[in-house]
């Protein structure tokens, strides 16, 4: 188990947290260095490969990992630092942009369904159907009547899922707005980053107060202790990772996994 305090960054069915009165800058529960914490991230990464490699042998668990967090948050990033020494088999990342013509044509959760993983597999969803109470909400683009529904019907939706055998986990990457400006200038600022600009992103600027209320809503009326949602502190990214590393060995540990029996027949054989 992990020196950290991770519990602190668990939110629970009646906390009523509001990001506000969220420190984004926090690096409280590690003692030590950057240099130290990357270190100790190598060292983590190491124990979820060995767990992942575990858990893809003996192919009962299903795993969803869903990270959600305003533009600049640091999702991609977090998922390639995490993920760094995992197997890439069995692993998919789902990044989910703006919905196609045929996916708007559906339901909202058509396109999110088709991607959950399958046992043995390992599915990291970089935004989700979270989008559709997020931007949908903030943005207007389609009425309360029909995205309030929704809370409903994701909650079930991940209900299902938790009922059919997937672990469900949930990290919110909060970072402040002076930290956003910083990165949203630095892309600007430095060409090799222009692709990851969109125009929408400075639109969604503009209208941050209303995200972060539509995150405190989804925080406070989504989390359960089936498919828990974490808030991680991210404007030190060092620190981002090394929460959520230690999140995911703490959790995957509990699963107990071991790999499958071995096969009698082949104990003591010898390859001539
Ligand atoms: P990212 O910002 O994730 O790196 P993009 O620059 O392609 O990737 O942005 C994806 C955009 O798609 C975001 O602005 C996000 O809010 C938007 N998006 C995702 N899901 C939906 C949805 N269901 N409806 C409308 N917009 C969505």
């Amino acid at each position: 188990m992990s020196e950290l305090d991770l519990k602190k960054y668990l939110v629970r069915e009646n906390d009523n947290i509001n990001l506000k009165n969220i420190d984004a800058n926090e690096y409280n529960t590690f003692n030590g260095t950057k240099e130290k914490a990357i270190k100790k991230l190598n060292d983590i990464n190491i124990k979820l490969e060995k767990l992942h490699q575990i858990y893809y042998s003996g192919k009962k668990h299903k795993i969803l990992i869903i990270f959600q967090g305003m533009d600049a948050s640091g999702k991609d990033g977090a998922i390639r630092n995490i993920f760094q020494s995992v197997n890439p088999t069995g692993v998919y990342v789902a990044h989910f942009g703006s919905p196609s013509k045929l996916e708007l044509s559906h339901d909202f959760l058509w396109r999110v369904h088709n991607k959950v993983p399958a046992d043995g597999e390992l599915v990291i969803f970089n935004r989700s159907h979270y989008e559709d109470i997020l931007i949908v909400r903030v943005q207007n683009l389609k009425p309360q009547s029909v995205w309030q529904k929704r809370f409903k019907h994701i909650i079930d939706f991940e209900r299902l899922l938790y009922d059919e055998g997937t672990h469900i986990f949930k990290f919110f990457l909060h970072i402040s707005k002076d930290e956003q400006r910083q990165r949203l200038q630095n892309r600007i600022d430095n060409p090799d980053k222009h692709w990851k600009i969109e125009a929408n992103d400075f639109k969604d600027r503009e209208l941050w107060d209303e995200y972060i209320e539509a995150y405190n809503d989804v925080l406070n009326k989504t989390s359960f202790d089936w498919a828990p949602w974490y808030i991680i502190p991210s404007n030190k990214k060092w620190y981002r990772d090394l929460i959520i590393s230690n999140i995911l060995v703490d959790e995957f540990t509990k699963l107990k996994m071991e790999y499958p029996k071995p096969i009698n027949s082949y104990l003591g054989k010898v390859i001539v």
